[in-house]
Formats: structure tokens, sequence, C-alpha cells
């Protein structure tokens, strides 16, 4: 008899969605029907990928600085991933500031009536020094209490780099620390089992509440949004690829369809992080240099976020009938890299950064309001593009890795 073939996870991830968007069409007319019963069971799924985000990222930081065996190498790989996240977020703003300026002529110029009505609680936004103070903890345990996830990569990285310090007496700390990684990552293993599932809720609950009425109304700057990702996404990741890491940006997308799926669905880079992760090390990445590369990208690297903050500053800008200036564009370039160093990877996050943007170029704060009630098709679109930038440093700093090592076995052959 004749073996049935199984179907893989990605292609059970990309029925959940489809399935989702169908189910969610058929209740565009009861939407309370999907929040009370179906969207609860995504939330499950997300709570379960959330609660282990802190003992991922500590451990497999941790581990990964471990593995690199040498505070030096750490530094190196740490300083070119730095510099190459911040570099992919510029180019990524200044790509969002072309579209939108070429679709400026058809945003609408509200009336004051109608901007007067807005109403936009802002959470106060941090200053950029608060951002940067922020990033060490007074506490060790505060930031794993509260998700707060800048001083937990801190906090990873002093673990780790003070097991290298200690030489042979921290080595059995780091035995420690690989075997709760192992350990915690089979659990993550459990929960990514049952992304179809939660991707299918949350799918079918995004469309039913948003049906195609709002998404219409603001129609064009979702479009100028999503143009930009796509841009970003086959320009710079897909060169990123084909010349830094020396792969097809075909089989870079395909390999990393269900992360982006995923993250589509979820809106959170961190709680998608194992699945990037997976999907990374399926493509060749080194698992010591992606356990490093990949948490720190979830949290300070967005550049999805970045060309949302972008467009939609002009877009509200032209509400209000405020011109921008090029210096004002320069302005949301720097602050819009420095808001998205600054934004959780969580849902939602890119939306409070806004604030940041909007008050250093003058515009007001209420204007949020006009773009936050379809705030989640944003952040899909965002998230998705966020962790795909991870993913392209992840496989570049192996490269890298893979070189010197290949010349030093090399140097050593012919010594
Ligand atoms: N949801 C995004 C992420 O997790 C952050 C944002 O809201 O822009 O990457």
């Amino acid at each position: 008899m004749k073996e049935k073939k199984k179907l893989s996870l990605p292609a059970w991830i990309f029925i959940g969605m489809f399935a989702g968007i169908l189910v969610g069409l058929c209740f565009l007319k009861n939407p309370s029907f999907t929040a009370t019963w179906i969207k609860p069971i995504g939330t499950i799924y997300i709570n379960l990928l959330k609660c282990l985000v802190v003992p991922v990222v500590i451990f497999s930081i941790a581990d990964g600085v471990i593995n690199l065996k040498d505070l030096r190498r750490v530094g190196s790989v740490g300083v070119k991933t730095f510099v190459y996240y911040m570099l992919t977020t510029a180019i990524a703003i200044v790509i969002g500031l072309l579209v939108v300026n070429i679709f400026k002529g058809f945003f609408p110029a509200l009336d004051n009536a109608s901007l007067e009505s807005l109403e936009y609680a802002a959470k106060e936004s941090p200053s950029v020094m608060d951002v940067i103070v922020n990033i060490f903890p007074s506490n060790f345990l505060q930031p794993m209490v509260s998700t707060d996830m800048l001083p937990v990569i801190v906090i990873a990285l002093l673990i780790g780099a003070g097991v290298l310090a200690a030489g042979a007496e921290g080595s059995m700390v780091g035995r420690a620390i690989k075997s709760v990684n192992a350990v915690v990552l089979k659990i993550m293993m459990m929960v990514i089992k049952i992304t179809p599932i939660g991707v299918f809720c949350l799918m079918t609950d995004v469309v039913a509440a948003n049906g195609p009425k709002i998404v219409g109304k603001l129609f064009l700057i979702i479009a100028v949004a999503y143009i930009s990702y796509i841009i970003h996404l086959v320009v710079v990741y897909g060169l990123s690829v084909r010349c830094l890491s020396g792969m097809s940006p075909i089989k870079f997308f395909k390999g990393m369809a269900p992360a982006m799926i995923t993250a589509f669905t979820t809106t959170s880079s961190n709680a998608t992080l194992p699945l990037t992760n997976e999907c990374v090390t399926k493509l060749g990445a080194k698992p010591e240099i992606s356990s490093f590369v990949l948490p720190l990208g979830a949290t300070i690297n967005m550049d999805g976020s970045a060309i949302y903050q972008a467009v939609t500053s002009v877009f509200i800008a032209c509400c209000y009938g405020i011109d921008l200036s090029i210096g004002d564009m320069a302005m949301i370039v720097l602050t819009a890299t420095l808001a998205s160093i600054g934004t959780a990877g969580v849902s939602g996050a890119g939306m409070i950064m806004l604030a940041m943007v909007l008050t250093s170029i003058g515009i007001p704060v209420e204007g949020i309001a006009i773009v936050a009630g379809v705030d989640k098709i944003f952040d899909m679109g965002r998230t998705a593009l966020n962790i795909t930038g991870d993913a392209t440093a992840a496989l570049w700093m192996s490269r890298i890795e893979e070189k010197k090592a290949a010349k030093k076995a090399a140097a050593e052959a012919n010594a």
C-alpha cells in the first residue's frame, strides 16, 4: 500500500491562513462571534509563545555568546550586526518616504472640525536619552517580569560574557545554560506545532473585525505602506541575501515563508522568534550566530515599523495640511531609526513609538487616531518585514564566520 504523504508544517500554516481568511469573510456580519469564540483560541497560542519569550532570549543569547568562545568574536559579530541593522532601517525609511511622497497628492486634507474631534490618548513616548538609559537595567529580575526586552538582552549578554571571562571556573554554569536552553527550545517546538491553529484563529478574527469597510477608507495609505514593505523586501533583502550571503532570494523567501506568515498573523517579532530561528537554521545559518543575532534583531531591528512610522507621519501631516520640509524628512529618518530601536517586538508597539516621530516634527500626536483603527493591518506587514530583516543578518553573519573559519583552517593546514 502506498504511504500517504504527510503535509509539512509550513503547508499547514498556509492552509491555516487561507482558511482563516475564508471563515473571516463568512463572519463579516457577525464579528462578535469570532471575537468571543475564535479569537481567544488565537490568544492562547500567543500567550504560550509570549510566556516563553524571556527564557528563550536569555538562554539563547547567553548560550550564543558562550558558543562564540571568545569575547572579541562576540564584539565583532555584535558591531557588524548592529551597523547592518541600522543601515537597513535607514534605507527602509528612505524608501518609505520616497513612495509616500509620490502618492502625497492623493491624501485627503481633513477639515478642522473632524481634526478637532480626534482623540488619541497618547501614551508618553520616551525621549531619545530615555531610550538609551532604559537599556541598562537597575534590577536583574524586573525587566524579565515586565518583558522589557532591551534590558533583558543586556542581562543575557552579561551572563554570557561573565561565563567566558570566568574560564574554567564558569564552565559549569555554561553547561547548565546550554542544557536549559535545549529544554526551552524543545518546549518552543511543542508550541510551534500548534501554529496552524493559532494562525487560523487570529486571521479569522482580523478579517471579520476589519472587513473591507474600514480598510477601504484608509486604503491608499495602507497600500503605500505595503508597496514600501514589498520594495524593501524584494530589493534590499533580495540583494542582501544574494550579494552578502550568496543565496538565491527565491530560496530565501520560500524558506522564510512559515516565519513570515506567523509574524503576519501574530504581529509580534518576539513571539515569532522560534519560527524565525527554525527557518534560518534550515537555510544554513549557524546556530551560535542566529541565537545571538535573531533575538537582538527582534528587539532593535524593525525595518517594517520604521517604514510605517515614516509613511504615516507624512500622511498625518497631510491630513493636518502641514507641508514637511527636507529637514523634517531628515528628522523622520533619524527619529524613526531610533524609534524602531525602542519599539518592542510586540503587537502594536510601533504605533506607540509613532508619537516620538510625530513630536519630533511638530505634528499633533492626536493624529495617530486617524490610522489607529487599522493599525493591525499595518502591523501585520511590518512585523513580517521586521523578522525577515533579522533573518538576512543571521545568514550574512554566518557566512562571514564560515569564511573566517575556512581561512583559519587553510592557514593552519599550510603552517
Ligand atoms: N509588531 C511589531 C513587531 O513585533 C512592532 C510594531 O508594532 O511595529 O515587530
